[in-house]
C-alpha cells in the first residue's frame, strides 16, 4: 500500500487533497503517516482519525493539550510544534504533499528532500526562499519534486516529452485578482476584506490577497525560474481572468502548448497523487462552448509592481527571493493587521531588497537553512522598519 503524508492538511490545499484521497478509498487505498495543521485541532483530529494516521501534528504548541484529547483513545500519535512538523515530514512515506503556507513550509520540505523522497510541492515559498538549495538538495538525494501550484503542474505537464532547450519561453497566467478593474486611486483604500475575495479560485486567506496585489504571480515567476531553470527573459505573464488556462509552453517553432482546466486544486494535486499516470478526478471537465471566449491582457506594471520586484529579484540572485518572499509575508502581516495599506506591501519589499542589497550585497544564493533563516530575519525587520517610516 502506497504510504502518503500531508503538511498543512487543513488548509485550502490540505482539504482539496485529503478529500482526493477520501474519494480514492481513504485507509483502504493509502497508508497515512503524518498529517499536520495548525490550530484547527479538531479537524486535523477528525482527518487523522478518518485516514487512521500514525501521527497528527498541530504546529502551535499550545494547542497539543486539546489535540491529544482530541486524539484519545485512537492510538494515534500527538505532538506540536515547529520541530514536531519538520520531524513527521521526516518520517518515510512515498508521497508528501506540503500544503503549509509561508516560509514555515521549508524547513519540513527539506526533511522530504534529506530523505529522497518524493515532494509534492504546493509551498511555493519552499523554492522562492531556497531554490537554489532545494533543487542542489533534490539531486544530491535522489528526492523528487512534483508541483503542485496549478501553473506549475500546468508547465510540468505541457513538457511531458519535451526538451527544455526548444522552450522559446513560458507564460503563466494570473487572473488578476480582486483589484483588476478598480480605478488605481482606489487601489490605497482597499480593505482586508476586499483584498480577501477571489473571482475564480477558493483558497486561503493569505493567497487570496496575493493574488490581488500579484505577489501571489511574482512569487510563481521566481517559483518558475527556480523549478525549470528558466532565466527572466523566457518567463512571461498574462492576465487571464477566466483562469482556464494556467499555462503555455511556447516553442522555437513557434508552437505553443497550453494547459487548460477549470479552475480546481484537485487536478494538479489529483495529477501530482497520481503522476506518472493519469487517474479520474472529481474535476469537471471544460465546456468551452459555454464559456465563450477566453480573454487575455498584458498586466499592467503600475497597477501590480510585484511583478518588477520579481524580475528584479531574479537577476539580482543570491538570497534575493528569500528576502523578497519574508519581505512579503511581513508586509501582508502588516496588510492584515491593518498597520499599512494595500499599497503599502510592495514599496515595504522594495525598502527591504533595497536594504538587503546595500547592507551585503546578495552574494551566493543561501547553502543552508540557517543562510535563508537569516535573511528571512533581515527582510521581515526592513519590511517592518518601512512601515515606521513611512
Ligand atoms: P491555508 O492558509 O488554507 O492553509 C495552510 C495550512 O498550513 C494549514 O493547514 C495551516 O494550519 C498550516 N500552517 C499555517 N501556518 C503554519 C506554520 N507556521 N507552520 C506549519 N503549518 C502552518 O493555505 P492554502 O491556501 O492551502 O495554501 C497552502 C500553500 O499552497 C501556500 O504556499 C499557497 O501559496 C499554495 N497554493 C495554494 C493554492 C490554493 O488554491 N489555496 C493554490 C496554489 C498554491
Ligand atoms: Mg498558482
Amino acid at each position: 500500500m502506497r504510504s502518503i503524508s500531508v503538511l498543512g492538511a487543513t488548509g485550502s490545499v490540505g482539504e482539496s487533497a485529503f478529500d482526493l484521497v477520501m474519494r480514492a478509498g481513504g485507509p483502504e487505498r493509502f497508508r497515512t503517516i503524518a498529517l499536520t495543521g495548525g490550530a484547527n485541532v479538531a479537524r486535523l483530529a477528525q482527518m487523522a482519525r478518518a485516514l487512521r494516521a500514525e501521527i497528527a501534528v498541530t504546529a502551535w504548541p499550545q494547542c497539543l493539550a486539546e489535540l491529544r484529547a482530541a486524539l484519545a483513545g485512537s492510538g494515534i500519535e500527538a505532538a506540536a510544534g515547529p520541530r514536531a512538523v519538520a520531524e513527521a515530514a521526516a518520517r518515510p512515506a512515498d508521497w508528501t504533499l506540503s500544503a503549509i503556507v509561508g516560509a514555515a513550509g521549508l524547513p519540513p520540505g527539506l526533511e522530504v528532500l534529506n530523505r529522497g523522497g518524493t515532494l509534492a510541492l504546493a509551498n511555493k515559498e519552499t523554492l522562492v526562499a531556497a531554490g537554489p538549495l532545494v533543487m542542489s538538495r533534490a539531486r544530491e538525494t535522489g528526492a523528487r519534486i512534483l508541483p503542485v501550484d496549478s501553473e506549475h503542474s500546468a508547465i510540468f505537464q505541457a513538457l511531458q516529452g519535451e526538451d527544455l532547450e526548444s522552450v522559446e519561453h513560458v507564460t503563466i497566467t494570473a487572473s488578476g485578482g480582486a483589484f483588476r478593474d478598480w480605478p488605481l486611486e482606489r487601489l490605497a483604500q482597499a480593505s482586508v476584506a476586499e483584498a480577501s475575495r477571489h473571482p475564480n479560485w477558493d483558497m486561503g486567506q493569505r493567497i487570496t490577497i496575493d493574488s490581488a496585489s500579484m505577489f501571489n504571480k511574482a512569487l510563481e515567476v521566481i517559483e518558475a525560474h527556480e523549478f525549470f531553470g528558466l532565466g527572466v527573459e523566457r518567463l512571461r505573464v498574462l492576465v487571464h481572468p477566466q483562469s482556464i488556462i494556467h499555462a503555455m509552453v511556447t516553442h522555437r517553432d513557434g508552437g505553443s502548448i497550453a494547459h487548460l482546466g477549470a479552475p480546481d486544486m484537485r487536478h494538479a494535486i489529483g495529477y501530482a497523487l497520481n503522476w506518472p499516470a493519469r487517474a479520474p478526478l472529481p474535476v469537471p471537465a471544460l465546456d468551452l462552448a459555454a464559456l465563450g471566449s477566453l480573454t487575455f491582457a498584458q498586466p499592467d506594471e503600475a497597477r501590480w509592481p510585484a511583478l518588477r520586484l520579481a524580475r528584479e529579484a531574479i537577476e539580482a540572485g543570491g538570497a534575493a527571493g528569500a528576502v523578497l518572499n519574508a519581505a512579503k509575508e511581513q508586509a501582508l502581516d502588516d496588510f492584515i493587521a491593518g498597520r499599512i495599506r494595500f499599497t503599502d506591501m510592495a514599496p515595504a519589499v522594495e525598502h527591504a531588497l533595497a536594504l538587503a542589497a546595500r547592507e551585503a550585497g546578495f552574494g551566493q544564493s543561501p547553502r543552508d537553512l540557517a543562510e535563508v533563516l537569516h535573511w528571512d530575519g533581515f527582510a521581515r525587520r526592513a519590511a517592518a522598519q518601512w512601515q515606521g517610516a513611512a
